[in-house]
């Protein structure tokens, strides 16, 4: 991939078609990267990046176009929801992009990591391996950020830092799991230690949003019959369909931890979430 990447440079002297090429490459470019970043481990990943920190911008450039479409970006949720817990909080923010989690929770304290510091509040490191002691943190983030094929080793990082009760928050786009896999990621995170709590208010308010966005789809198919051209319709996205949330939260005991026995060969391989091209 290092040969066939374009280093981002001044638009200004490129003339519209240049522009459109350029903008085509980077998009060829962000499509490759996302599909190589869910194809390798988290420590390969780093490797990449590490070896060339430009090809984060690439990365981020084309995930803001991607999260553009989106009617609502799902780290929203998350900064709804832990805004309105106790400041004391101490949260761990686990590929955390540009650290917008950090940015809007000012009273809390966030840790952002990611594979590069996008910026001053990002601390650079493969989340398998945090730079943070025992049971240090109260709330663990992964906002679609379980890309590694080893993501199971991202959870149980979260295990190790978490104290005992300590809560982890999952968002990821729903393609990724098939028929069963859901379950049975829930199966493998609570191999790792962790209860599923599925009445948790996080999780609650997104099945809450899913119902709500069913009824206003049923309502509006009725209403766009005479209206729109079915494509229309179809084309939107249903952000509350689209992702799933976890709220998971880590059990007392450590036994799984200290004796180096941890299983993660419940966890299901998820699909990549491959982005179309535009
Ligand atoms: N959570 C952010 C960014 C989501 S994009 C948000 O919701 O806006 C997914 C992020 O996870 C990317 O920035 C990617 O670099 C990061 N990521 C994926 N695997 C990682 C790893 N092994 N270590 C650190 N960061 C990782």
């Amino acid at each position: 991939m290092n040969g066939a990447v374009v280093k981002p440079k001044s638009h200004r002297n490129l003339s519209a078609l240049q522009q459109r090429m350029h903008k085509q490459l980077q998009s060829a470019q962000f499509r490759m990267l996302n599909e190589s970043m869910y194809s390798t481990t988290g420590e390969e990943s780093s490797r990449m990046m590490r070896d060339n920190p430009h090809l984060f911008s690439i990365y981020h450039s084309g995930y803001s176009q991607q999260v553009k479409r989106w009617p609502k970006n799902p780290l929203d949720d998350i900064i709804t929801f832990l805004s309105s817990q106790k400041s004391s909080l101490r949260i761990a923010d686990m590929g955390c992009g540009e650290a917008r989690l950090a940015r809007q929770v000012p009273q809390q304290n966030v840790k952002s990591f990611d594979l590069v510091a996008a910026n001053a509040d990002v601390i650079a490191c493969d989340i398998a391996h945090v730079p943070l002691p025992d049971s240090s943190i109260d709330v663990v983030v992964f906002c679609l950020s379980l890309m590694g094929t080893n993501y199971g080793d991202f959870l149980s990082e979260a295990r190790r830092i978490l104290v005992p009760n300590g809560l982890v928050l999952v968002v990821e786009v729903a393609s990724r799991f098939d028929q069963h896999d859901s379950e049975s990621f829930v199966t493998g995170v609570k191999a790792l230690g962790f209860r599923n709590d599925v009445h948790h208010p996080f999780v609650k308010s997104g099945k809450t949003q899913a119902k709500k966005s069913a009824r206003s789809r049923r309502g509006k198919k009725k209403r766009d019959t005479h209206k729109a051209a079915p494509s229309q319709v179809e084309n939107k996205v249903d952000t509350a369909a689209f992702f799933l949330r976890f709220a998971f939260t880590s059990t007392k005991s450590k036994t799984t931890q200290t004796t180096g026995t941890v299983d993660k060969s419940k966890l299901p391989k998820l699909a990549a979430c491959v982005y179309k091209k535009r």
